[in-house]
C-alpha cells in the first residue's frame, strides 16, 4: 500500500525534574510518527528514545526516520534503533486498525490504581507525599535512591516503611548507581525489613549495579532474601535475550518503548515466560496506549503493578489529547 510518514519532534517539560542516580530529568524529547494512507487513514506511533539506558539519541531516530522514510516498515529498522522500531511497529498497527476499523486492543488507561505502581519524588520528599499514592489506591510504591547520601536515604527508607501501610509493596531503584558495597548494605537492610511480617515489603531493589555488572547482581540474588530486578541491563529486547542466555531469571523492568519490536517481545514473553514488569518510558499516550497493550498481551499472572505511574508529571495538558490533537499541536 502506498503510505506516506511524517515524523514531528516533541519537547515537554517535567512539572519538576525527575531525579534519579542518572541526573535530573528536566525534558522529554521525541517524536511522533504519522503513517497515512491513500485514503487519508492515519496511524500514530511514538518514538521516546532514552540514551543514558542505551538507546539512539532523538537525533538518530530522526535521521532514520528522514533519510530512510521510504524504508518505513518496522523489520527494516536496524536494532541498534530499538526506540525506533517500537515506534513505526506501533505506526503501522495503528494504521491497520484503521483500516480495519478496529478497536483500540486497551481500552483508555482503564486500569485501577491498585494494578499501577506509584512514583513518589525521590527523596525526603517522599515521606511527605507517600499517603497520597495510597489514599488513591495505589498498593504498590517506587522510590528512587542512589541520589542522596546513603546513610540519609536508609534513615527515609525506614520511615518510610513506618509510613505506608502493612500490606503495601515498595521497589527502590537505584538505576545502576550503587557501588558493590553499598548493593550489600541496601539489601542488609532490605531484608531485615522483609523479615519482619508487620510492616510493607521491599518488592526488590532494582538495578542496584551498571549494566557491565551482570555477574555481580546474579551473585547479589542468590546471597540476600530480597530480590533484585534488572533496568537498564535488559533495556532493549537484544539486551534482555543476552542475560536471560547468561542465566538471569529475576525480574525484568521492560519498557516497551524502549525495548524493540513489539512482536519479538511477544515472543521472548510467550516462549520464556520471563518474571516481566512492565514500565512506561515517560511516553505521550500515543506510545503509553501501545505500551499498554503490549503490557496486557505479555504480562504474567498475577501480573505485577505496572509502572506507569507517569501521568501528572510533566507540565503540559498532552494527557488529556487525542493522538490527532497532539499531533496538531507539535
Ligand atoms: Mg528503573
Amino acid at each position: 500500500m502506498g503510505v506516506d510518514v511524517a515524523v514531528r519532534a516533541y519537547r515537554r517539560q517535567f512539572a519538576r525534574p525527575l531525579k534519579t542516580a542518572h541526573g535530573s530529568w528536566r525534558w522529554r524529547e521525541g517524536l511522533l510518527v504519522q503513517l497515512r494512507d491513500s485514503q487519508a487513514r492515519v496511524g500514530y506511533g511514538e518514538i521516546a528514545p532514552i540514551p543514558w539506558f542505551g538507546t539512539e539519541t532523538v537525533a538518530d531516530a530522526l535521521a532514520f526516520c528522514q533519510t530512510r522514510g521510504g524504508a518505513w516498515q518496522p523489520g527494516a529498522v536496524p536494532n541498534e534503533l530499538s526506540a525506533t522500531q517500537f515506534g513505526l511497529a506501533c505506526a503501522l498497527a495503528d494504521l491497520t486498525a484503521a483500516i480495519d476499523r478496529a478497536e483500540s486492543a486497551v481500552p483508555s488507561d482503564s486500569f485501577a490504581n491498585a494494578d499501577i505502581c506509584g512514583l513518589l519524588p525521590t527523596g525526603a520528599a517522599a515521606l511527605a507525599m507517600a499517603h497520597q499514592p495510597i489514599a488513591r489506591g495505589h498498593r504498590t510504591l517506587k522510590w528512587k535512591i542512589g541520589v542522596q547520601a546513603m546513610t540519609e536515604e536508609i534513615q527515609w527508607l525506614e520511615q518510610l516503611i513506618e509510613a505506608l501501610p502493612h500490606d503495601a509493596q515498595l521497589r527502590l531503584d537505584a538505576n545502576g548507581g550503587l557501588s558493590l558495597e553499598q548493593a550489600e548494605q541496601w539489601l542488609t537492610v532490605c531484608d531485615r525489613i522483609n523479615a519482619d511480617p508487620h510492616v510493607a515489603t521491599i518488592a526488590y531493589l532494582e538495578q542496584p549495579l551498571p549494566p557491565d555488572r551482570l555477574a555481580a547482581m546474579q551473585t547479589l540474588a542468590a546471597h540476600y532474601q530480597t530480590a533484585i530486578a534488572l533496568d537498564e541491563s535488559v533495556a532493549t529486547l537484544a539486551q534482555l535475550e543476552a542475560c536471560w542466555a547468561r542465566g538471569w531469571r529475576g525480574v525484568v523492568v521492560v519498557k516497551p518503548a524502549i525495548a524493540g519490536l513489539p512482536q519479538r517481545l511477544q515472543a521472548f514473553c510467550q516462549a520464556h515466560h520471563p518474571r516481566v514488569v512492565f514500565s512506561s518510558a515517560f511516553e505521550t499516550r500515543v506510545g503509553r496506549q501501545a505500551a499498554l497493550a503490549l503490557a496486557c498481551h505479555c504480562a504474567p499472572e498475577p501480573a505485577p503493578a505496572l509502572g506507569f505511574d507517569t501521568q501528572g508529571w510533566f507540565a503540559d495538558d498532552w494527557d488529556t489529547l487525542t493522538p490527532a490533537e497532539l499531533w496538531d499541536r507539535l
